[in-house]
């Protein structure tokens, strides 16, 4: 079974990944959680939440092959963060590989950059997960926030740089469409 928990910054995306992990290892289930190697915002391998909680996590980087070379053992579930920065082919592996043969795998991350395009892993996650999940948070302005606005030190919006650019979630706030595109209703 895969799932995918998809979000805007800010959307609460690790805490309920650190929920979900809870959930099982207090009914005696084992959890294995990886991140990615390109986002060190709270250290190495760590799922931090707003809200104080946190657990270490295993690395993954777009080298990472998913097949039976990770050992999963007993693991009830395999939590990925970050889950927009896997390939496609990662994300292939991981449902051939795991999903198609028992493995429950519970997916993270984003669903759009912040010029409003997929990224590569969510997009191969929203077109072969069995259930997608939408984690929401509100606009500014009271709408829902659907998109990932990336701001300067000023607070002005960004349109153009590289696709990822960690260093800080100040440097984003989730935005409606209206907002995102500067138009009144
Ligand atoms: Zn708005």
């Amino acid at each position: 079974m895969l799932d995918f928990y998809y979000s805007t910054m800010s959307g609460g995306k690790s805490t309920a990944l650190l929920q979900r992990r809870h959930n099982l290892t207090s009914i005696g289930k084992r959890v294995l959680v990886m991140t990615s190697a390109l986002d060190d915002r709270f250290g190495i391998g760590k799922i931090t939440s707003r809200m104080g909680p946190q657990c270490d996590a295993v690395l993954y980087s777009r080298d990472t092959v998913f097949d039976s070379t990770l050992d999963l053992g007993d693991v009830a579930e395999l939590i990925l963060d970050e889950a927009q920065f896997l390939t496609g082919a990662q994300v292939r592996q991981i449902h051939e590989n795991f999903c198609a043969r028992g493995q429950r795998v519970s997916c993270f991350g984003l669903r759009s950059t912040f010029q409003g395009l997929p990224f590569e892993g969510s997009a191969a996650l929203m077109a072969i997960a069995d259930n997608l999940h939408e984690l929401s948070t509100l606009c500014q302005c009271g709408s829902k926030a659907t998109l990932n606005q990336r701001i300067d030190a000023l607070g002005h919006p960004v349109r153009s740089g590289p696709e990822v650019e960690i260093g800080g979630d100040n440097r984003y706030r989730p935005v409606c469409a209206s907002c995102f595109h500067a138009v009144s209703r």
